[in-house]
């Protein structure tokens, strides 16, 4: 008898409230979505449904007031800091804020905000910075932005190196929230093209976005948010 692989993201009845007792809005309300290995979940809802509330809550940065999430079999609902470390060590969850700046170290240049990661999972110095620079002209990053920081950057490079970051270790599961918004169309389609490469080699994604036309071509499966519920979950193609 075969066994369905165990889910790399599994919500649960998930509930999110801002603000504290009853004046606390509910900016989630029973959330439920599992994803499996290889698998890109696509989200879209209209501004204010809850897509970055639901990526938030996955990576631990907002208190959850009902339910759970299950990371690689692993509750970590109630995880701290130090465990939201010891599982990006582990290389098992990454993310792209939907401010990239708020994804990068403001104080990291270009080619370290890249290294680092790797250096993290115990990658060797060398190995490292030529996998960074190896990713970093996969997204058309050019050498002379290297040294930059992500403050001397353009937003569309600073969202490149952003996705960069969190796909050069290629982590088991990553979150994306608009990660191609404020690229031109040829970056974006050179940016989607990772993403499906990824996916081909096992990592699953959960990826924001407006666009549909970008989720679409990208997505194996779409969840539609509408003001905090997950209202709908269906094939993309
Ligand atoms: P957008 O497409 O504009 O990025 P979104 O779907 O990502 O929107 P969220 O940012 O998740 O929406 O916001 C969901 C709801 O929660 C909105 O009503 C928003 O005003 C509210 N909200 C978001 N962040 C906070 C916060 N830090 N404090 C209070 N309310 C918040
Ligand atoms: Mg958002």
């Amino acid at each position: 008898e075969e066994e369905a692989p165990s889910p790399v993201l599994a919500v649960e009845g998930l509930e999110v409230r801002y603000g504290r007792g009853r004046r606390g809005r509910s900016a989630l309300r029973g959330v439920s979505l599992s994803i499996a290995p290889g698998e890109t979940v696509g989200v879209i809802g209209e501004t204010g449904s809850g897509k970055s509330t639901l990526a938030r809550a996955v990576l631990g940065l907002v208190r959850v007031s009902a339910g759970s999430v299950r990371i690689g079999g692993e509750d970590v609902t109630g995880f701290g800091n130090r465990q939201w470390r010891g599982l990006r060590r582990r290389g098992v969850v990454q993310y792209v804020f939907q401010d990239p700046l708020r994804s990068l170290d403001p104080d990291l240049t270009v080619e370290d905000s890249l290294t680092e990661p790797l250096l993290i999972q115990g990658v060797p110095r060398k190995e490292a910075a030529e996998r960074a620079r190896a990713f970093l002209d996969r997204v058309h990053l050019p050498e002379e932005l290297l040294g930059r920081l992500p403050g001397e950057l353009s937003g569309g490079q600073r969202q490149r190196v952003a996705v960069a970051r969190a796909l050069v270790t290629e982590p088991s599961l990553v979150i994306l929230d608009e990660p191609v918004s404020a690229l031109d169309s040829a970056n974006r389609v050179q940016v989607l093209e990772i993403l499906k490469e990824l996916r081909a080699s096992g990592t699953s994604l959960v990826f924001i976005s407006h666009d549909l036309g970008s989720i679409a071509g990208t997505a194996d499966r779409i969840a539609v948010l509408y003001r905090g519920e997950l209202v709908e979950v269906g094939a993309a193609r």
